[in-house]
């Protein structure tokens, strides 16, 4: 249990209006909770501050050979004010999954957890009401000695910073397209893939650009070695419904565990669907699209919860998926995940942890 300390700000800011669209992590409320890592000591001085810059020297070890984690999670606001959280412990394993991969030393789950719930409570006034907005909450770590050689950190900042987003879809679940990417890679296996961690984002940017270029809104990623496996989207999972059966890559090492990819396998398996967790090739996605097997194409992440896929484009195909319109199964899925996250339904699987 940390004895974290607050220092409550003299000075508040304005919060958005209710009716202000809010873009994607622009704005952060009042506080944020820190806590430093020293070599010998552990973990210390948990504490909550008012939000502000931080001073690190220009040689700090961060900037330089990107020792980071980060986390990504939100709060969302219920009918009666009450603020939830979905399934903060998953964030918390991944914590200690993504540290132990970068050499950056671990967390106590229920501490991690703690400092979420607790800067939360400070600025629960900041989680926005509107339909689909909620408060973005990002735990990360740095690596803070100043040192240019390399070797891991002897010390560390652990911080949660808060950021009241809008509704992922501002008119209602759209169809999205994506570039399925033939050229670079994001990840491979024995690599860091399954780690959440800046690097993996700097590696993906070049490809994001080229989806972009192409008119597409994300890449999916395919593996690193032969180029032919399905690997995952940007900042999201990916899911095939074929012959109404699911279909997700594996977690092979070189894919991200998504959280909401692990509440969607278990909604599918709760409603009798069957579930297959393996590897794909596009080969084989184009083929079911072929022979008008593929019947619905989804990602899944924090951001979008479920996203549905209207377009694939690989290499000179272009594919379109369900004719461009969300499937049964995306539309269920993203009912019922979002009913559990604002408090709107029961949560027979436990999920919902209310601040
Ligand atoms: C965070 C992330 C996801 C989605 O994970 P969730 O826990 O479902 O939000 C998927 N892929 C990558 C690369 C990610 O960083």
């Amino acid at each position: 249990m940390l004895d974290i300390k607050i220092t409550k700000t003299t000075n508040p800011k304005q919060k958005p209006a209710a009716d202000q669209p809010l873009k994607f992590g622009k704005i952060f409320t009042d506080h944020m909770f820190v806590m430093n890592y020293t070599e010998g000591k552990g973990w210390h001085d948990p504490r909550i501050v008012p939000f502000q810059n931080i001073s690190l020297s220009p040689a700090a070890m961060v900037y330089h050979y990107g020792q980071e984690m980060f986390e990504g999670l939100k709060a969302y606001k219920g009918e009666n004010g009450e603020i939830h959280l979905f399934r903060p412990d998953m964030n918390a394993k991944r914590t200690n999954v993504t540290n132990e991969r970068l050499c950056i030393p671990q967390i106590p789950e229920e501490d991690f957890v703690q400092a979420v719930k607790a800067v939360v409570d400070v600025d629960r006034d900041w989680v926005p009401s509107a339909p689909g907005t909620s408060l973005y909450v990002r735990p990360f770590i740095i690596a803070t000695d100043e040192f240019l050689g390399v070797a891991p950190s002897q010390t560390y900042l652990f911080m949660v910073i808060l950021s009241p987003s809008g509704a992922y879809y501002s008119s209602g679940l759209a169809p999205v397209g994506i570039w399925i990417e033939d050229e670079y890679v994001r990840a491979v296996r024995g690599g860091m893939g399954f780690a959440k961690t800046g690097g993996n984002y700097a590696a993906s940017l070049i490809g994001q650009v080229k989806a972009h270029d192409g008119g597409y809104s994300q890449v999916l990623w395919l593996d690193g070695v032969e180029r032919k496996y399905i690997e995952e989207v940007g900042a999201m999972n990916i899911f095939f419904k074929i012959d109404g059966k699911v279909v997700t890559p594996v977690l092979n090492g070189s894919i991200l565990p998504g959280i909401t990819r692990d509440s969607t396998i278990n909604l599918c398996k709760s409603w009798g669907i069957e579930v297959e967790e393996r590897r794909i090739s596009v080969d084989e996605v184009i083929e079911a699209q072929q022979s008008g097997r593929l019947e619905e194409v989804f990602g899944t992440g924090t951001a979008a919860v479920i996203s549905p896929v209207g377009k694939l484009r690989y290499v000179d195909d272009v594919m379109v998926i369900n004719d461009g319109k969300i499937g049964e199964l995306s539309h269920r899925l993203y009912e019922t995940m979002t009913g559990i996250q604002y408090g709107k339904i029961d949560d027979p699987f436990g999920w919902r942890v209310t601040i």
